[in-house]
């Protein structure tokens, strides 16, 4: 831990990669897991897509506001609350995240790149109108300007990752010198390809995640014995020692 702390003091460019274990731990369930819980009455791989959102429109819309309402029901944890001061102390350069929760912004991070788009936006799936999403909450499900259907602002199964965002991503991955992933699997391409770049470029990896991941052979520490928010809090004594 000393090690990895005096790496980060002594980083010029410092950039951490989250997933789903980052939300898990504020206690949202993970999208991805085989035990869905709650979401038994929901099949996600028939909803969560652009033909459900103009065909399927009343089911799409229970989905999203089921999902909407979970998100909310949770908060940021002090893992989120140490990486939202180590950004504005310089100590991070800024967060590549998969998770579409928001939380990293509701912490306080700025410089956040939501690879698979967010929950904090709704907008008119027609003419890009955006709607707040309490409006969707209350039951507005059409577009105001030209009736179009209102949708969450994440990355839909068969749609494209933000393009903008993605190679803000790929240029942070880069130049940075330390990279590290918090609670990812690691399993999801293209996520996945980001700390591998950022090794080919030269960064000191550094994995925290329960399981072990595909990209493990490539990190040069392994954290897998505490959870991310532990982690970063045991860290942060480090950091500020
Ligand atoms: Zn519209």
């Amino acid at each position: 831990m000393e090690k990895i702390a005096h790496l980060i003091k002594n980083s010029t460019s410092t950039v951490i990669f989250t997933g789903a274990g980052m939300s898990t731990e504020s206690g949202l369930p993970d999208f991805r897991s085989k035990n869905r819980g709650l979401w038994g009455k929901f099949n996600p791989d028939e909803l969560a897509n652009v033909d459900a959102l103009e065909n399927n429109q009343e089911e799409f819309v229970n989905f999203y506001q089921f999902r909407l309402n979970e998100i909310q029901a949770y908060h940021p944890h002090d893992g989120h609350y140490t990486l939202a001061k180590w950004e504005k102390n310089g100590i991070i350069d800024g967060i590549i995240t998969q998770n579409v929760d928001g939380f990293h912004h509701d912490a306080g991070n700025n410089n956040v790149m939501e690879l698979h788009g967010t929950f904090r936006k709704f907008f008119c799936h027609h003419c890009k109108k955006e709607v707040e999403r309490e409006r969707f909450l209350e039951g507005q499900t059409n577009c105001s300007r030209c009736n179009g259907p209102i949708r969450p602002g994440i990355v839909l199964f068969g749609e494209m990752l933000p393009e903008d965002t993605f190679l803000k991503a790929e240029e942070l991955t880069i130049h940075s010198e330390v990279f590290i992933v918090l609670g990812s699997s690691l399993t999801v391409t293209p996520a996945n390809m980001f700390p591998i770049l950022a090794k080919e470029h030269g960064a000191t990896l550094i994995i925290v995640n329960r399981e072990e991941t595909p990209m493990d052979p490539y990190a040069d520490y392994i954290i897998n014995d505490q959870s991310v928010k532990e982690f970063l809090l045991k860290l942060d004594r480090y950091i500020s020692a």
